[in-house]
């Protein structure tokens, strides 16, 4: 649907919905699912709480996957043909978005699994993880702090960061191995942690015509396709929320904050400024955000009675990205 004057605004930013199931901690309390998928694109609030009589609420997006989906088909019919456009030369970003323990890393540990059987081009892997706008590089022991760089040519980058040719779909998945052991190293408060950083894994495609391999430098192209880990959405939701109330020593995420705005301003489609430069996060994916990028956002849900007001928000934020 969709289409007329609006189609490229429309095709710009796809927005999916995975709903997870319930935990078993979650069904030990009894909590009901409060959110269930009614067809590929509606996912529907009914609440059963006597004491919050709500009707029941519909919220359409792109593409929602229920509960039992698994990855390989979010990745399948959700994001891959986002993700493959890094072939043709055009940079991509995909992220999941929701609260803590919604399913975000579940998801996108998962999606890069399925990500490029291709072996005719040269795929290099980088892994940057962003915690209190700090920026440091997963695939090096050192974890010293990473500063960003502004090139004419490159466009921001991250100085001396480490980017490994990969060998093969193994190769990556060791590789992956690696960032998520860098990102426990020396935290007490893991899960503190992995609810306030960001983490992007970045696969560099470089492709060339086959007529033209390793003969003329020009017809290669170049792209990006970034799977970014967000760090918990409700910090975002509670900042907001807050607003002036704001609780001293409550941790805006600033970031995720930044990244908000700027998706709300690239669906809106304006020739307004995007304040790309408001954050780490939104500096070192602005070549894959916005311009002829193509994104998608998984909004990670969960269906817990405990969760709802959380869920709502995270609805809101990938409705207002259409
Ligand atoms: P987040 O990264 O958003 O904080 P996680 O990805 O760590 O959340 O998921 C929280 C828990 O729920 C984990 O134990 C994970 O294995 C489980 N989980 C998340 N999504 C699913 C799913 N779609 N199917 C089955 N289990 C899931
Ligand atoms: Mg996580």
């Amino acid at each position: 649907n969709g289409g007329g004057g609006g189609a490229a605004k429309l095709d710009r930013i796809q927005v999916l919905v995975r709903l997870r199931p319930l935990s078993e901690k979650e069904i030990a309390r009894g909590e009901p699912a409060e959110w269930e998928c009614i067809n590929d694109s509606t996912v529907m609030f009914r609440s059963t709480f006597p004491d919050r009589p709500t009707a029941p609420t519909a919220y359409t997006f792109d593409r929602v996957f229920h509960s039992d989906c698994s990855t390989k088909e979010v990745y399948e019919e959700g994001v891959k043909e986002v993700a493959l456009s890094v072939v043709s030369g055009i940079n991509s970003s995909i992220f999941a978005y929701g609260q803590t323990s919604s399913g975000k890393t579940y998801t996108m540990t998962g999606v890069t699994e399925h990500t490029h059987e291709e072996r005719a081009f040269v795929l290099k892997f980088s892994a940057i993880e962003i915690y209190n706008e700090v920026v440091r590089d997963l695939l090096s022991a050192e974890n010293t702090p990473l500063r960003l760089w502004d090139d004419a040519e490159k466009g921001t980058y991250v100085e001396n960061l480490t980017e490994v040719v990969l060998r093969d779909w193994n190769h990556l998945k060791g590789l992956i191995s690696v960032c998520e052991a860098q990102r426990r190293t020396g935290e007490t408060f893991l899960n503190e942690k992995s609810s306030r950083s960001h983490q992007i894994l970045r696969l560099t495609v470089e492709s060339s015509a086959r007529e033209f391999l390793g003969k003329d430098k020009s017809t290669t192209l170049v792209a990006s396709a970034n799977f970014v880990d967000l760090a918990g959405s409700e910090r975002a939701s509670q900042a907001m929320s807050a607003g002036t109330r704001l609780k001293e020593g409550c941790h805006i995420n600033k970031s995720l904050l930044a990244l908000g705005t700027v998706i709300r301003k690239l669906s809106m489609g304006s020739n307004a400024h995007i304040p790309y430069r408001d954050s780490k996060l939104t500096r070192i994916l602005q070549p894959s955000l916005g311009g002829n990028a193509r994104t998608a956002i998984i909004c990670t849900l969960s269906p817990a009675t405990s969760h709802i007001e959380q869920s709502r928000n995270t609805l809101l934020f990938g409705s207002c990205a259409k």
